[in-house]
């Protein structure tokens, strides 16, 4: 599947395209496509009014592209929230269904889906989900690897990637799931977590990917 404008909307915010300026490169990687056809896109956006442009810095969402993303970010989610609740997927399951349903929704289709859910606050990776017409602000959270040991913490959020949540299916992770830190290793080495006293062993890379909130 060829990714499109709102496709490329999305990944700028997923890139943290809000806050900072997000260069051509990060785009290439996430989404897997050639840098011409990022470029081309971007002066694209930039045309269309979505995104503001920094020579030699990257690109970043205006008000009206992060709207369009939180339109797009909207669908995705509540279609998660109801794949898992109605269908039985799992958490790692729902990424890819959403993504092609998030395209196909109208409004109304969307308005009614999120009634008919009992209006959703959050997704089931913990994202949060804009009403009609809402603006995505996502609360600033710590991330796992940022902890000290002994410190309790509440899993509140984890980025919406497969890779990612099929890991954290395999070691047993999930949003609301209450642990303390046992152990960091040195230079980027795993964190160590005492849940349900049993103790599990979390990569760096996945715990930078971890969003908690200390308790
Ligand atoms: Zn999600």
């Amino acid at each position: 599947m060829t990714p499109n404008k709102e496709d490329y909307l999305k990944i700028i915010y997923e890139l943290g395209g809000t806050e900072k300026k997000i260069n051509n490169k990060e785009i290439v990687k996430r989404l897997g496509v050639s840098a011409a056809s990022v470029s081309e896109m971007m002066s694209k956006l930039l045309k269309e009014g979505y995104i503001e442009r920094l020579p030699y810095q990257g690109v970043e969402l205006n008000e009206k592209g992060l709207r369009k993303a939180s339109t797009l970010i909207r669908k995705h989610r509540l279609w998660e929230v109801f794949l898992v609740e109605n269908l039985g997927y799992s958490w790692n399951e729902v990424h890819a269904e959403a993504e092609v349903l998030e395209h196909v929704s109208s409004i109304e289709l969307t308005n009614r889906l999120e009634n008919y859910l009992n209006s959703p606050k959050i997704c089931p990776h913990g994202g949060m989900i804009p009403g009609e017409n809402g603006m995505l602000k996502e609360p600033l959270l710590e991330t796992l690897v940022e902890q000290k040991e002994n410190q309790k913490v509440r899993i509140k959020r984890v980025a919406d990637e497969k890779d990612l949540l099929d890991y954290l299916v395999s070691i047993g992770i999930k949003i609301n799931d209450v642990c303390t830190i046992d152990s960091i290793g040195a230079y980027e080495g795993s964190i160590v977590v005492e849940k349900e006293q049993k103790k599990i062993q979390i990569s760096f890379k996945a715990a930078s990917d971890i969003y908690v909130q200390v308790i």
